[in-house]
């Protein structure tokens, strides 16, 4: 038995790639010192790898930005609009990656989209009429060379020919299927380079297998591997899956002339499954992905090892153990967790430490060894004791919940009526998403106030300054609907995760997010209840200051959890419902304490979308909108629930999201040029909806006119009596010198629509 993984994660533990690169772009070092630092944090990994144990070593699983962006510069698939500024190879990359403006032009990045059901996101590749994919770049070779060098014969890695050319925007009149040739051709010869160089294996990643697939998405994928394994040259090919399982292609898989395939039995519901009913091919060496490179919880001995032996004595003789997806989803290693007590420790496994239970797994696993080693048997305890006291009372209330718990009465239409006359708001009301600029003083005095240095009757009495002066700012702006301004914040799911019981807080326990940015999701560890008020302070003072109703702002317990790490003793959605309970409490509180409109954000619900569609109820959508229902169905009928969400790719569940049955909901839309309201218009969408007008990721400040436009196109598709105006996300990230004209731009704008409409 062997051991593999199939990628790790290239941040460096303490995020050095990060800082390096963002030196880089300010200048502060040169390209020479980047590339030192890139490879110190390679051959690190690679000595790691190595010591662990570990059979097969990645290579190539490096990258300064994003893989399926080196794949595009591998393919010569990069758009003129980069290569035509003559920067050096490295600084066209990032203006690809990250935009350029500079003496030699002026260009933005390529789209950046979510990977997959992760939380990291690639940099979607244009291919145009006249592109022409073959094989130009080098790093793969370079990387499998350098680590040659130091000792390690590694598998190189390549995201695979079907996932590049499904996850690529074809901007001119050719599609996937005519580039069929060109990429085989480009593959294959990669695989030869590979077979000159020495390589025993080569590993394609093709996680684009695990998504439906129609009859041509099967024949695409064939026609490419028919052709690029022609010219395989000797070197063994990995066909490599990942984030689910290969149900519509399982058999086709197995036919093809690789020599070794990789699945998903993690995340991969069906894999089992489809290997039972149909057996596994006996001249290819099964690549089973059992240690889950998603979670950082202990891998489970026992039930790895029932799974491993189900499989060697059925359907194969021989097998490779490894992580479920690239480690590149979890964090670096425990060892920089200085804080956290090891009664809690020993439970988490981060990459390092994953590579530590493979190679106990390999040595447990094999048939010469009794399965009672030691290692077997403390796992076996991690598993077997209580890791947790458990809240009897949350569990008993999650237990008890029925139908009528998730349903909000009165229904929609009657409390749309009572809000109306409570309110009286004008038409067009103007509102914003949450946050005001989190300007420096307000970043500084809460990072002044964690490492003690600021009291928190100081720190507070400061938050409650930025919040009046918020609020004296939108009245002369003229806003109809307030927020506070979320000064208290760091981000939207820490803030309320420390306020919760069950949540645990990690130092260094970050993932790459995009390029090098890295989020640090906090750990859902027990049972979750509300430890404490959340917001209902400065919600409460906030509304004090004004006359004007003073929206609570919370975020939802779909998107708190989305963004954490999960329990996986427990459901997703028995967890959900967990936080779902005590963000109700906090709705409650609110509304006990004056606050006439809560909003509570769901910016990540989509995110966690299963991958099939055939998935999105069963898995998700069942009690993922329950949970949101359920955190507003005991408020008063003249309590107005808002919600936000992030996207407007969410066509394909519009008639779920209407199903949440909040009272307004306001979105991102402006980028996608407002072409969500047709989709809203054609499902008669029943929830008042405020599509946002102008986009706050840009430091741009938008005319009265193009509002005016934008509030144009809504009233031709939208009922006037249910449209909000607002921006289209929390000004969080914005500086006051934008913010405020555009927000007086909006307001100008709303007032002009409602005098032509009334
Ligand atoms: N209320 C939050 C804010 O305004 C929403 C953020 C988000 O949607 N990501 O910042
Ligand atoms: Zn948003």
């Amino acid at each position: 038995m062997k051991t593999s993984v199939i990628g790790y994660p290239r941040i460096g533990g303490l995020r050095e790639l990060k800082f390096a690169s963002e030196k880089y772009f300010r200048k502060e070092i040169t390209a020479a010192e980047l590339e030192d630092t890139a490879k110190s944090i390679r051959l690190y990994n690679l000595d790691l790898q190595k010591k662990s144990g570990l059979d097969f070593i990645p290579s190539n699983d490096f990258s300064f930005y994003d893989g399926v962006l080196d794949t595009a510069f591998l393919l010569n698939a990069v758009p003129e609009r980069y290569t035509e500024l003559g920067l050096s190879e490295l600084d066209t990359y990032f203006a690809a990656a990250r935009g350029y403006q500079g003496e030699k032009g002026d260009v933005k990045a390529l789209a950046m989209k979510k990977w997959y059901n992760t939380n990291y996101h690639y940099m979607v590749p244009e291919i145009g009429d006249s592109t022409e994919i073959k094989l130009v770049g080098t790093k793969p070779f370079v990387l499998f060379n350098e680590a040659l060098e130091n000792g390690v014969k590694t598998k190189p890695v390549v995201i695979g020919a079907y996932t590049f050319l499904k996850l690529a925007r074809y901007t001119g009149s050719k599609k996937a299927e005519d580039f069929v040739d060109a990429a085989a051709a480009a593959y294959s010869e990669l695989l030869g380079r590979f077979a000159d160089l020495g390589a025993e294996w080569v590993q394609i990643d093709e996680p684009s297998l695990v998504k439906d697939m129609t009859a041509e998405d099967i024949a695409l994928f064939l026609s490419l591997y028919e052709k690029i394994l022609a010219g395989k040259n000797g070197v063994k090919v990995l066909l490599q899956t990942y984030f689910g399982d290969v149900r519509d292609c399982y058999n086709e898989l197995c036919a093809l002339a690789v020599d070794g395939i990789g699945l998903d039995l993690v995340e991969g519901k069906r894999t089992f499954e489809l290997i039972r009913a149909n057996g596994f091919p006996a001249d290819k060496l099964l690549f089973a992905g059992v240690v889950n490179g998603k979670n950082i919880w202990r891998n489970n001995y026992a039930k790895t090892a029932d799974i491993v032996s189900e499989l060697l004595t059925g359907y194969t003789n021989d097998i490779v153990i490894g992580s479920s997806c690239s480690l590149l989803h979890v964090p670096c290693t425990l060892a920089n967790e200085t804080k956290l007590p090891n009664e809690i420790k020993k439970h988490f496994a981060y990459a390092e430490e994953k590579l530590t239970e493979l190679a106990e797994l390999k040595r447990i696993l094999s048939p010469d060894k009794p399965a009672e080693t030691e290692e077997y048997t403390r796992n076996a305890a991690l598993h077997s004791g209580r890791r947790i006291e458990g809240n009897a009372a949350v569990r008993e209330k999650v237990a008890a919940l029925s139908e009528k718990d998730f349903v909000r009465l009165p229904a929609f239409a009657e409390r749309e009526k009572i809000q109306h006359e409570r309110f009286g708001l004008p038409l067009f009301p103007t509102t914003t998403i949450g946050s005001f600029p989190q300007t420096a003083d307000v970043k500084s005095k809460r990072s002044a106030f964690r490492r003690g240095e600021l009291s928190a009757a100081d720190y507070e009495k400061f938050v409650e300054a930025k919040i009046a002066e918020c609020v004296a700012l939108q009245e002369e702006i003229g806003l109809d609907v307030l927020v506070h301004g979320e000064f208290e914040r760091n981000d939207m799911v820490e803030y309320f995760g420390e306020c919760l019981d069950g949540y645990i807080f990690t130092e260094k326990a970050w993932v790459q997010s995009y390029g090098t940015r890295c989020v640090k999701p906090p750990v859902v560890w027990g049972d979750i209840s509300r430890a404490k008020p959340m917001t209902v302070r400065w919600s409460k003072y906030a509304q004090s200051l004004t006359d004007k109703p003073m929206k609570g702002m919370l975020t939802g317990p779909v998107t708190i959890l989305n963004w954490s790490f999960p329990r996986e003793d427990i459901s997703l959605k028995e967890s959900a419902f967990q936080i779902a309970l005590a963000i109700r409490e906090e709705v409650l509180d609110l509304e006990a304490n004056g606050i006439s409109i809560i909003q509570v954000d769901e910016a990540a619900l989509r995110e966690k979308l299963p991958l099939r569609k055939s998935d999105w109820h069963e898995d998700y959508l069942d009690w993922a909108i329950p949970a949101f229902r359920y955190v507003h169905s005991g408020v008063r009928p003249e309590t107005q629930i808002h919600t936000h969400m992030c996207y407007s790719e969410f066509a394909d569940i519009i008639k779920d999201i209407d199903d949440m049955d909040a009272d307004v909901i306001t979105f991102e839309a402006s980028r996608s040029d407002l072409t969500i309201l047709d989709v809203l218009k054609a499902n008669d969408f029943r929830t008042e909806v405020g599509p946002g007008v102008y986009d706050i990721h840009s430091p741009r400040v938008p005319s009265k006119d193009e509002i005016k436009t934008a509030i144009g196109k809504m009233t031709e598709r939208i009922p006037v009596s249910k449209i909000w105006v607002n921006p289209d996300c929390g000004l969080k990230t914005r500086g006051t010198e934008e913010t405020v004209p555009s927000l007086k731009n909006l307001v100008a704008a709303a007032r002009e629509a409602r005098d032509e409409n009334s």
